[in-house]
């Protein structure tokens, strides 16, 4: 099943071309890693697939509904680039915010039911984050904020899971432990993910495939493809391209 599609897709702002004609298919639990330089339309293009700003050229689905046409955002869960920094004293739990997940859909009033109590248990368990349930979110560290973020965005259990460089502020261990929570979701729980990140070293150890964006598509298949593409190697020369595939097996 395809779950995005994205069909000669152009961007500016103002005079600006951002993308230029960009067309791939996310199936169905794919997990995408989505790299390239800074400023080579990453956010730009997520936004789009998204709805949230209007393509110049081209077409965009998800589920096989036009961007424009689709209302099914629970479906979706995103995790835009700017988290929250909390405040040590900002007065919410981490179950709370998770929660806060869950009404975000829905219409008021605002009443839990018991279904939700267990979709919050469960989403706080995947991101392994139910110890902590009680404390207050401002407490936590960089990695453990982050994964309740996560909680949060998968609280109404969706189907396609986009993050925007999530581990920016993260140190190496908890950014792996981070990249494995997304491979739990994506194989236990089958939930296709499209994950920004300029982890070019680590992505290939978590990720089934690369999609390469410099304002048009570079390299998009499997880490398998792009290990062996003679291309690649004329492209971005051995040495990048080893540290793109390395795999700490
Ligand atoms: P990436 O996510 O790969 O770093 P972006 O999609 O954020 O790249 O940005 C792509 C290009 O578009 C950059 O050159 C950026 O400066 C420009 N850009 C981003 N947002 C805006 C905006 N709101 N107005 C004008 N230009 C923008």
């Amino acid at each position: 099943m395809t779950i995005v599609a994205v069909e000669h897709l152009s961007f500016r702002y103002n005079s600006v071309e951002v993308l230029s004609d960009i067309s791939f298919d996310v199936t169905a639990g794919d997990y995408v890693g989505l790299v390239g330089p800074n400023g080579s339309g990453k956010t730009t293009a997520i936004k789009v697939i998204l709805g949230l700003i209007k393509q110049t050229k081209g077409m965009v689905s998800l589920f096989g509904t036009k961007t424009n046409d689709f209302r099914d955002w629970r479906r979706i869960g995103y995790l835009p680039q700017k988290h929250t920094h909390f405040n040590p004293h900002f007065p919410a739990t981490v179950r709370e915010i998770v929660s806060s997940g869950l009404f975000s859909t829905k219409k008021f009033p605002k009443r839990m039911q018991r279904s939700d109590e267990a979709s919050i248990d469960e989403a706080m368990k995947l991101t392994d984050v139910a110890d902590i349930r009680h404390k207050l979110i401002g407490e936590l560290s960089g990695g453990q904020q982050q994964r309740v973020l996560v909680a949060r965005a998968i609280v109404n259990r969706p189907e396609l899971l986009i993050l925007d460089e999530p581990t920016t502020a993260l140190d190496p261990e908890a950014r792996e432990k981070f990249f494995q929570t997304l491979m739990g979701l994506n194989h236990n729980r089958n939930v296709t993910i499209i994950l920004i990140t300029h982890d070019i070293a680590s992505i290939g150890k978590y990720a089934s495939k690369l999609l390469y964006l410099d304002k048009q598509i570079i390299f998009y298949g499997s880490f398998e493809d792009f290990c062996v593409s003679d291309n690649m190697t004329n492209y971005f020369g051995e040495f990048t391209q080893h540290l793109i595939c390395h795999r700490h097996d």
